[in-house]
Parts: structure tokens; C-alpha cells; sequence
């Protein structure tokens, strides 16, 4: 019998490609980010062993805690680090995680360039973008967006490979990641992390090449503490 990860993850996969097929953007495919936050090691376990692969996570000390372990079990796993980066973690950040979603600001995409040149790990990047600009989140602000990403690559050398953002609360998401689409085209990148447990299908029909689905796979996240 399928375990409950498995049926979940299943639905979640099931969700995505109809959305994808039904609303027929681009891109080709839509990358599935399981966000495993706040989630212990013996809690993920049961989504690896039903093929996913692709993780998300906020804390790089959290994250320290829990994949060095999963990673000897399942090497082949491609952890996204999705929430904000002090710059006094950017070398742990790179030795750990495979992509970068939240470079937003300079002083940062300068320190993750150094620390990845030093490293010899290029990882690929988005720009995290604060499309509702809303004073709590981060991000860079929309008008900034194009500059900022052609400063990341010609600058700092940064494998820009898209933009992402979190919609502000309790509007439509839709018009926020139609505008992110836009910002994308312009700035010439390829990928879009956008689309959450509650609207990730609005965001596939916008263009989304990276969903980031917490809590519809792996249940109710107690607050944090
Ligand atoms: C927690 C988190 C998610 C997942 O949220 P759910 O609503 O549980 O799917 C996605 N993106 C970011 C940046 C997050 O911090």
C-alpha cells in the first residue's frame, strides 16, 4: 500500500500536470520543490523513498541539521535554499544547497559569488523579487529587477537562471505572477519559482517553472517557535 507521502506527492504531481496541460504555458516542464521546513529528517524520508527529489528549505542551520544525513542515503537529491541569506552564511549556503532562489540584494550577490568561486561549486540562482512590494518581505523591488539581474551576472559572474517571489496575503496571486512573467521576459531568464500549497496552479498558469509546495504535501506546519 501507498504510504500517505506517496498518495500526497502522487496528487500534488497529478495537480501539476493538469494544470500544466490544461493552461498550456510554457515552460516545458514544472519542477515540483517539496519545501521540507520545520519537517524532521524521519518525516522526509517517506518522500524520498517515493522519488521526489527536489527540496526546499529556509534555514540553513535547519537544513545543516537534516540533509547531510538524507544526502549519504540519497545522493542524488537537489536542495533549493528558499529563504533569506545572511551573508555570514553564504559559505555554508553553498556548500550545502544547489540552488540559490533568494539573491536580493548586492552586497549579498557580491559574497555568493566569492564564496562559490572559492568553493568551485557555480550554482544556478533566482533573484528574489518583492513583486507586492511589502515592507516585511524581501526581495528586490519590481523596477530595480531587470538592472539588478543584469548587475548579478556581468558584475558578480552569478548563474541568474530566474526570478522568484511570494505574492502578498489574502489578494489574488494571478496579477503579481503575471507581472513576475513580465519582469522575467525582460530580464531574458528562462525559470519562474512561483506558486505556494494554496495558488501554485495560478502560478503554473502564468508560466511557472518551480512550484514551492510545503504544506499540501507534507501536512500542517506547527508555528514556528
Ligand atoms: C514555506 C514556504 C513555502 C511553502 O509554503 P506552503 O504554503 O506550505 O506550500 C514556499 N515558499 C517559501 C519561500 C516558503 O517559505
Amino acid at each position: 500500500m501507498d504510504t500517505p507521502a506517496a498518495e500526497n506527492l502522487a496528487a500534488i504531481r497529478e495537480r501539476i500536470a493538469r494544470a500544466h496541460e490544461r493552461f498550456g504555458a510554457p515552460p516545458e516542464a514544472v519542477s515540483l520543490v517539496a519545501v521540507s521546513k520545520t519537517f524532521e529528517a524521519e518525516a522526509i524520508v517517506p518522500f524520498l523513498e517515493a522519488g521526489q527529489r527536489v527540496f526546499g528549505e529556509n534555514r540553513v542551520q535547519e537544513a545543516q541539521a537534516k540533509w547531510p544525513g538524507l544526502r549519504e542515503r540519497f545522493p542524488d537529491v537537489e536542495l533549493h535554499l528558499i529563504g533569506p541569506l545572511q551573508t555570514n552564511k553564504a559559505r555554508e549556503a553553498v556548500a550545502l544547497f544547489d540552488v540559490i532562489e533568494t539573491v536580493d540584494r548586492e552586497k549579498l550577490a557580491g559574497i555568493l559569488a566569492a564564496e562559490m568561486l572559492q568553493a568551485g561549486r557555480k550554482l544556478p540562482c533566482f533573484v528574489q523579487v518583492n513583486i507586492g512590494l511589502e515592507e516585511q518581505k524581501a526581495g528586490i523591488a519590481p523596477a530595480e529587477t531587470v538592472a539588478f539581474v543584469v548587475r548579478c551576472r556581468d558584475v558578480h559572474g552569478l548563474d541568474v537562471v530566474g526570478l522568484m517571489c511570494i505574492p502578498p496575503d489574502g489578494v489574488p496571486p494571478g496579477p503579481y505572477f503575471a507581472q513576475l512573467a513580465e519582469l522575467g521576459r525582460q530580464a531574458g531568464v528562462a525559470r519562474l519559482s512561483m506558486g505556494m500549497s494554496g495558488d501554485f496552479e495560478v502560478g503554473i498558469a502564468m508560466g511557472a517553472s518551480d512550484v514551492r509546495v510545503g504544506s499540501a504535501l507534507f501536512g500542517h506546519r506547527p508555528p514556528p517557535k
